[in-house]
Formats: C-alpha cells, structure tokens, sequence
C-alpha cells in the first residue's frame, strides 16, 4: 500500500487564494489593508528565513506588512516599548515576534505583552485560555494548519482516537484540544510515555511533533492512518558550509507503505503555518471592522 501524499503547498496555496479575494473585499468595503507587523529580533539565520516568508506572503495576499529587525542585544523594556507602539497602532492587526528571543528577553513576558486581539501567532495566554473553553480566539498557525489538513483529508473528524506526539504550547497542547473540539478521542504523547510505538498503533490519526528525525516507524502506524507530520529536522553533513536537507519526525518512506494519507516534509505543515498566519491577521482586521466573511476560511 502507498499512502496519498498531502500537498501542503496546493492547500496552503488555496487558503491564501481565498483569503486574498476577502482581503480584496475588505478593502473596497472599509479603504484599508490589513497590516501584520512581525519582529525580529538578531539573526538567526532560520528566523529571518521565516520573516522573509511570512512578509513575502503578506503582501502577496494584499495586506501590508511592517518589519521591525532589532540588535541581538536589544533590552527586554525596548522591545515591550515597541509591542505598546504596535499595539496602539490602528493600522497594524496582527503582531508576530518570531521566536526564539535571545536570552535577555523573557519570552512569556513579551507574548503575554501582546493585545490578545492582534495575538495572530495565538501564544498569549489569554488566546490559549479561549482555546480550551471554546471561546472565539486566535489558534496558533501551525495547529490550525493541521486540522485544517485533517478536515480535508478525512471530513468529519468525529469519534476517531487522535495521538499527538508532544506537548509543546505552541503544537502539541494547542492541536490536542483542536482535535477534541472536532469530538476526536484525544491522547497526548510526550518523551515519558510509555510503549509509544503501542500507543501510537491504536490512533486513526497521527500527529507528530517532537523535533527529532524520522522517529515514527512504519510498524508504528495503523494501517490506513492519517499521518501528519509537523517535525523539522536537518540532517546530513555537518562540515560547514555543508546544508544537508530537511527531514520530519516521521520516517517517511516506511510510514508511507501502511498509512492512508501522510504530509511530505518539506512541502506539508510548513507552508499551511504561514497561509493561516496570513488568515489569522485578515481575521483580526475583519473582527474590527466588522467585516463577514465566508465560514470556511
Ligand atoms: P518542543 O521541543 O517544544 O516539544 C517537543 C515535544 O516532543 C515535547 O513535548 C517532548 O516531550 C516531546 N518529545 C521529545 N522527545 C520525545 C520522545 N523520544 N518521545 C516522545 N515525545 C518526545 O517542540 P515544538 O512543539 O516547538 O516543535 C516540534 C517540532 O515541530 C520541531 O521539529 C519543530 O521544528 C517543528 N515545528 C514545525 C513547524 C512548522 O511550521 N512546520 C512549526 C513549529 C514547530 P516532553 O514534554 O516530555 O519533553
């Protein structure tokens, strides 16, 4: 058996497709773009990759994008100073400072910072609080990337037992409780479960997120299971200079012989994280201009 590959870059270019087009109505509607305004902080090389993406992806869909590139050895007070300014700002709806902050600054404190409002990377605490009682929000990118795939995939989702491999606030907590509002049987796997092969054999869908290179087996998966696979991990040769390449946390070419469905890596959650971004920010400027816009989105 050969599992269908989940292309993230078509689904992820049709999300934004379709949030341009209402982008373009809000626009016409209210005279002005939507703006997400992202935060770098030093330079780390795979952070500003990511910046350049997610500005480049802004713009593509209509909206305006503001770049603020601090020094490495910016102080916590500068950098909370600036979330106030953006956060006072009408035309910026969406703030992102990417992570990781170097070690002066105290992320929790910079995300809790945030208005909940424009929290369109969805960390603040009080978005993560909406999340679990059920309230209208911000879900972070990378999960809501995810279900939305699993939607697509399988439709409803209602009543088949989901494994989430880790438990990070930004992935593994945030999918788990996405996937048990859609009424999936929910178990989280972290790095003290026991007989996780076992576990992750009983599930209808696997979600790995743990960051460490093609982890999950073949004779991991339940034949037919919906695999998606979150991992970014680059191995290959460490000379410098040397780039090796990009693999999962699922081993995909085993994987891919028993399950029904699997995400590529690259090519899978990666490119949905920042088409949700992208709705994410067009969302909060549709919820303060009062906007409609299709329920699909
Ligand atoms: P974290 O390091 O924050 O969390 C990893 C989780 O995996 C932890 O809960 C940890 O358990 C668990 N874990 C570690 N080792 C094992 C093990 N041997 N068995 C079972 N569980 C284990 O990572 P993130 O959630 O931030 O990211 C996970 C992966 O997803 C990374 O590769 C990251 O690069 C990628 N990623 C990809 C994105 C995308 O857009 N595609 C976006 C965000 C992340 P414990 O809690 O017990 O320590």
């Amino acid at each position: 058996m050969s599992a269908r590959r989940i292309d993230g870059k078509a689904a992820a270019l049709d999300l934004r497709q379709r949030v341009a087009g209402e982008v373009a109505k809000l626009r016409s509607a209210s005279g002005r773009a939507p703006g997400l305004a992202v935060v770098l902080v030093g330079e780390d090389p795979a952070s500003a990759v990511y910046v350049r993406a997610k500005g480049k992806a802004t713009i593509e869909a209509g909206m305006e994008s503001f770049e603020h590139q601090l020094p490495a050895d910016t102080p916590e007070a500068d950098l909370l100073d600036l979330v106030d300014r953006l956060n006072a700002d009408p035309a910026v709806d969406g703030i992102l400072v990417q992570l990781p902050l170097p070690p002066q600054i105290d992320a929790n404190k910079v995300i809790t910072r945030i208005d909940p409002d424009k929290d369109v990377d969805g960390f603040n605490p009080v978005n993560a609080g909406r999340l679990a009682i059920g309230l209208h929000g911000f879900v972070p990118c990378t999960p809501l990337g995810c279900l939305k795939m699993l939607r697509a995939e399988l439709g409803d989702l209602s009543g088949r037992s989901a494994v989430v491999i880790g438990r990070s606030n930004i992935v593994g907590k945030p999918l788990a409780l996405l996937l048990l509002s859609d009424n999936c049987t929910v178990t989280i796997a972290h790095s003290r479960t026991r007989d996780l092969p076992a576990v992750v054999r009983r599930a209808d869908i696997v979600v790995a997120a743990v960051g460490r290179a093609e982890m999950v087996k073949g004779d991991w998966i339940k034949p037919g299971a919906c695999v998606i696979d979150v991992g970014i991990n680059r191995v290959g040769p460490v000379e410098p200079g040397a780039k090796g390449r990009l693999v999962g946390d699922v081993d995909f070419a085993s994987a891919s012989e028993v399950a029904g469905a699997i995400t590529p890596v690259p090519g899978g959650v990666g490119p949905m994280t920042i088409a949700c971004l992208i709705r994410n920010t067009f969302v909060s400027a549709a919820r303060r201009e009062d906007f409609r816009y299709g329920k699909d989105l």
